[in-house]
């Protein structure tokens, strides 16, 4: 069984985007700018945000976080965002989920210039991933996409399993393999016989949010496992959706939680980001 480390990868990719950035603000000016709109006060969601904002610093980004209450009404986020999209030192907008349940989730994404879409969250961007075309993919997917090529995991042919089906991870993580020629099977809360899917892949990828949801019996030998849960335990400590105390003696590869997905997602956003500067830098000319 070999680890699939997605902390060394995530800080070789920190490296790059630290270069990268040194190099667009010698040779254009620019500095890559991230913006960052948090609503409420709930501590995880606060907790991101300050590792994205470390991060930006790491690298050389310019980041600014809009701090708002839990009421704060639609059209005061509509109008923070409308003006970061006019706003020249911001390459890159990025929503905090969950928002309260008083505003309307769609219209705010909706309302992010695709350009500056960061997340991969727009429509606009979602589009392009399912039809192939290049834009913005949602950072989780594409750090789980980083780790394969990584470790020169070939996925044509492979089937791929993929458990839970949010827009956020299991949506654009089946679009991101199928465009790799993958077979992909995506299951979800409604799924009959969950164990009689898992059997099935030689790729697993799991992001659910339900500790020990995958057991040894439910994978084949020599599986590959992705574990993209974050959950905390009884005891405090993180652990993911996978039993890996006893599943990975089967796999041939897995990631651990923590250290495997969760800052393969930060290195990501970075990188997007600075995607979205270089792009901008190039308009500009
Ligand atoms: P979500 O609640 O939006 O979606 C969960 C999905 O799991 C749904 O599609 C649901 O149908 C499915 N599901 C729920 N219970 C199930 C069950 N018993 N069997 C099969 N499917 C089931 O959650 P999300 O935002 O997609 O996050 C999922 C997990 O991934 C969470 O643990 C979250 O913390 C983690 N996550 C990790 C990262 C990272 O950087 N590693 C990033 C985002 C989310």
């Amino acid at each position: 069984m070999q680890l699939l480390d997605g902390k060394v990868l995530s800080q070789k990719i920190e490296k790059t985007v630290q270069i990268k950035t040194k190099t667009l603000r010698q040779s254009k000016g620019l500095v890559p700018g991230l913006a960052v709109i948090l609503v409420g006060h709930d501590p995880a969601s606060a907790a991101y945000v300050n590792m994205k904002k470390k991060a930006c610093d790491r690298v050389g980004f310019y980041s600014v976080t809009h701090e708002m209450p839990a009421d704060i009404s639609q059209a005061a986020i509509e109008n923070t965002i409308t003006m970061m999209n006019n706003n020249p030192n911001i390459n890159g907008i990025l929503i905090q989920l969950p928002l309260p349940s008083q505003i309307d989730t769609t219209r705010i994404l909706e309302l992010v210039d695709p350009s500056k879409d960061v997340d991969g969250f727009h429509p606009y961007n979602v589009g392009r991933l399912t039809t192939g075309l290049d834009g913005f993919v949602p950072c989780t997917p594409l750090g789980v996409m980083a780790l394969f090529s990584e470790y020169n995991i070939d996925l044509k042919g492979k089937n791929c399993v993929v458990v839970g089906a949010s827009n956020i991870v299991g949506k654009p993580m089946a679009a991101l393999l199928l465009n790799e020629n993958a077979t992909v099977e995506i299951c979800h809360i409604f799924t009959d016989d969950l164990k009689k899917h898992t059997l099935n892949a030689d790729i697993l990828l799991v992001g659910v949010g339900v500790i020990n949801l995958i057991k040894e019996d439910m994978v084949k030998d020599g599986v590959i496992i992705i574990d993209i849960g974050i959950n905390r335990a009884q005891n405090g400590k993180l652990v993911g959706d996978v039993d890996f105390l006893n599943v990975s003696k089967k796999c041939s590869y897995i990631t651990p939680v923590p250290g495997g997905v969760g800052p393969m997602t930060i290195a990501m956003l970075l990188s997007n980001t600075l995607k979205a500067a270089q792009t901008h830098a190039s308009e500009r000319e």
